[in-house]
């Protein structure tokens, strides 16, 4: 069996490839992220806009401002953060029910 590597399309110019050229679509030159290619946060900080792919959905993610991305994920976690500490607290009561009117 031989190995077939994954194909993308460019979001850009819908190239379907399979490699990119140096980050970036062999069609048209726009640069496409994929999380194995490890960009750091400095670089990405200076990149601002770039396309990112996003494996659960299987499609390009446009980042449009990559602070107010991580600022938009942030809130997001808090969010979620906040509901699962809810929940935590109600499973807890069921466990543990306030024991006040026993004395
Ligand atoms: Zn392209």
């Amino acid at each position: 069996m031989r190995f077939r590597p994954r194909r993308y399309q460019c979001p850009n110019c819908q190239w379907d490839f399979a490699f990119r050229k140096k980050r970036c679509c062999p069609g048209c030159g726009t640069l496409l992220l994929i999380a194995s290619d490890m960009p750091t946060d400095a670089e990405l900080t200076a990149i601002k806009s770039f396309w990112m792919w996003e494996p659960v959905k299987e499609k390009w993610d446009y980042i449009r401002d990559w602070e107010e991305h991580k600022r938009e994920a942030m809130r997001r976690f808090e969010q979620h953060t906040q509901v699962w500490r809810t929940e935590l607290v109600k499973a807890e009561e069921k466990l543990h029910p306030p024991t006040r009117w026993i004395q």
